[in-house]
């Protein structure tokens, strides 16, 4: 709590009475708190391969490596750290880009969105044997939306869910209509995530497992910019997940008709 004192005064100066002004700063303070945090993590995420690429770069410049294999290592590894870099980089930007404009949300057709999709990602899918499956309700009202947006939802979710599930799984997407809603899920057989984890993987940054994450080409963004965006569109992202069994995330937009 944050107090101001108003003296009231008469015409001779004197003081006759005042009032105190009780400010609430709790929120301020935690939006401070959230501010600070972002930055801590952001110069940590940036630091991390920053760090092992001066490390490879000293060991290049500094000893005579005469071995071409040794040297071909070094700098491949200080590609993938440039790599990630520039992902990162990439991520931060839609993220605030998301935070700070506003939305002009249009009907829509959603169908058209998610058969780009799809074919954006059914490579990656055929490539690590996973069954990508989408359904689609015949009939399927527009929807207000922003295209580039749920198009950008819909990347980050399938991705993810043919990310964290193993070779040989299954990834199905379906959208239904229910009165003025239209429902849709992208639902997999994959690792799961811990029910401990669940309200917390929608944080910038935070990621189950850093390690695999990291290995996977994740920067824990993702599902940050997913919950974002769905927010803007006036709904709310949800999970349904069970460890080694499979997750399913699911939101609606609103029907136009
Ligand atoms: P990342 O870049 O690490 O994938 P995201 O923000 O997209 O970041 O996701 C945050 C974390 O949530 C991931 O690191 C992973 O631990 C978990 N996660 C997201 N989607 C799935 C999924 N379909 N199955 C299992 N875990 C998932």
């Amino acid at each position: 709590i944050h107090a101001t004192f108003i003296p009231l005064l008469d015409e001779q100066k004197n003081v006759t009475g005042g009032v105190i002004v009780l400010t609430d700063i709790t929120e301020l303070r935690k939006l401070e708190t959230v501010r600070n945090d972002f930055v801590a993590n952001v110069s940590h995420e940036l630091r991390t391969p920053l760090t092992s690429m001066v490390g490879y770069l000293d060991t290049l410049l500094e000893s005579n490596i005469e071995d071409p294999a040794t040297r071909d290592k070094f700098l491949k590894i200080i590609k993938e750290e440039t790599d990630r870099l520039s992902v990162l980089i990439k991520d931060l930007l839609n993220l605030s880009k998301i935070e700070s404009q506003s939305f002009d949300l249009k009907a829509d057709n959603l169908g058209e969105v998610l058969t780009k999709v799809v074919n954006l990602l059914e490579k990656k899918a055929e490539d690590k044997n996973i069954d990508l499956k989408i359904e689609i309700a015949a009939n399927l009202p527009l929807v207000y939306m922003v295209r580039e947006q749920i198009k950008q939802v819909m990347i980050n979710l399938i991705d993810n869910a043919i990310k964290y599930t193993p070779a040989g799984g299954k990834v199905s997407i379906n959208v239904e209509a229910e009165a003025d809603k239209v429902y849709i899920s992208v639902k997999d057989n994959g690792i799961g995530i811990p029910l401990s984890d669940q309200e917390r993987i929608f944080e910038r940054f935070y990621r189950v497992d850093k390690a695999r994450s990291r290995a996977l080409g994740g920067t824990g963004i993702g599902l940050s910019i997913v919950r974002n965006i769905i927010k803007q569109h006036g709904s709310d992202i949800q999970v349904k997940s069970r460890e080694g069994a499979g997750s399913e995330f699911s939101f609606y937009l609103k029907a136009a008709e």
